[in-house]
């Protein structure tokens, strides 16, 4: 089947080989996860993800609703800051909310009481590649700082949330900042039901001791007689969508430049915020392209590339990992044509879920 790039590819296949890690880990850990929305909302894939994971976990009502509506299980509400029509429509579809400052948790007490109710707490040590993804920076709002008032906060709770992490596919820093944890908040960790580790942690990953990570989320769990709750977003769905591209054309200025039918700031547009280059699969050799997008920005560049083969108009260019933070994140900016949704399912065949048409461009404002 020949299909009109750009698209988005998810394969069925790979996210089974995540799934099926995240399985893994439940039963050898009794650890559940909830699929973090805000990286990953392509809900056509929903059904697969749903028979592995116990839900979802959220950002805002409408990704609580997408939650409740398109994946079931569990429906975790986060946000960093309710509005009082949040938490009307919240209640009705959450089995947790969970507050990011003390204050928001007594604005909204009475409404939810009847709920499971948490409260994000930053425990001050966090792992990431990145400041403008570190919750722990200076200054941050994520999360209640200071541990008395969390103590105080205790009667209204019946859980924590603490995110942390930030691709981090190092045990050995995750399982000391979990004693760390473990250590300066036990007498919150006795008190609660549940506890949340946030997402962020890349246990799906080649080569990640997941039986040493299973084994020290148990003995946490055991210890404080707690549900523990992992929130991946990106180690759900890493590995499963490249965003397939066609060559438009080639032009040089001190290097050979292929221009391709997609925009990073449009279609990837991560890669400019973190400013790290497309990662691809194909094989390497000799031939040297800057691969850049038909947007107008100068900047606008999936990366430098050496290639096996010659690229000519018409090639087709295929950019991996695709999924996280990518499809949620796609615009219209300069008006190009949005990438198609196409899905592998799990009996090889292909299928194309969504295609955007002018007439979503000009709905998309007014
Ligand atoms: C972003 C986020 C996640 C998911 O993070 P990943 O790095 O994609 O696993 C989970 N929980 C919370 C609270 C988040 O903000």
């Amino acid at each position: 089947m020949q299909i009109q790039t750009p698209y988005y590819l998810i394969d069925e296949r790979k996210l089974f080989k995540n799934m099926k890690k995240i399985e893994y880990v439940r039963k050898n850990s009794g650890v559940k996860s909830v699929l973090a929305l805000k990286c990953f909302s392509a809900w056509s894939v929903f059904p697969l993800m749903s028979k592995y994971m116990a839900g979802t976990t959220s950002s805002s009502l409408y990704e609580a609703r997408l939650g409740y509506e398109k994946f079931g299980g569990e429906t975790h509400a986060f946000s960093v800051a309710y509005s009082k029509s949040d938490i009307e429509s919240l209640k009705k579809i959450s089995d947790k909310v969970i507050f990011n400052s003390v204050s928001q948790l007594k604005m909204f007490y009475k409404d939810v009481k009847h709920l499971n109710i948490g409260l994000r707490v930053n425990p001050g040590v966090s792992y990431s590649h990145f400041d403008l993804a570190n919750p722990a920076r200076k200054n941050s709002r994520l999360g209640v700082f200071d541990k008395n008032e969390v103590l105080k906060a205790l009667d209204k709770i019946n859980g924590v949330m603490f995110h942390y992490n930030c691709e981090n596919g190092d045990f050995v820093s995750f399982s000391k900042m979990l004693d760390f944890i473990s250590s300066k908040y036990e007498k919150v960790l006795h008190k609660v039901n549940w506890v949340s580790l946030g997402g962020g942690l890349y246990f799906t990953k080649e080569g990640y001791p997941i039986d040493k990570f299973c084994e020290k989320l148990k003995e946490f769990s055991q210890k404080y007689n707690v549900q523990v709750y992992l929130e991946p977003g990106e180690a759900a769905i890493t590995k499963c969508c490249e965003l397939v591209t066609t060559v438009l054309d080639i032009v040089h200025n001190g290097k050979d430049i292929a221009i391709v039918d997609a925009s990073t700031e449009a279609h990837m547009l991560d890669l400019l915020i973190y400013q790290t280059p497309a990662k691809m699969d194909s094989k390497s050799g000799k031939n040297e392209y800057i691969i850049a997008g038909k947007s107008c920005l100068a900047g606008d560049i999936f990366g430098t590339y050496k290639l096996a083969g010659k690229l000519k108009v018409g090639s087709k260019v295929k950019f991996a990992d695709a999924a996280g933070y990518t499809m949620v994140k796609k615009n219209w900016f300069n008006g190009v044509k949005m990438p198609s949704i196409v899905v592998k399912r799990l009996n090889g065949k292909t299928e194309i879920i969504r295609q955007f048409l002018y007439t979503d461009f000009v709905k998309n404002l007014s």
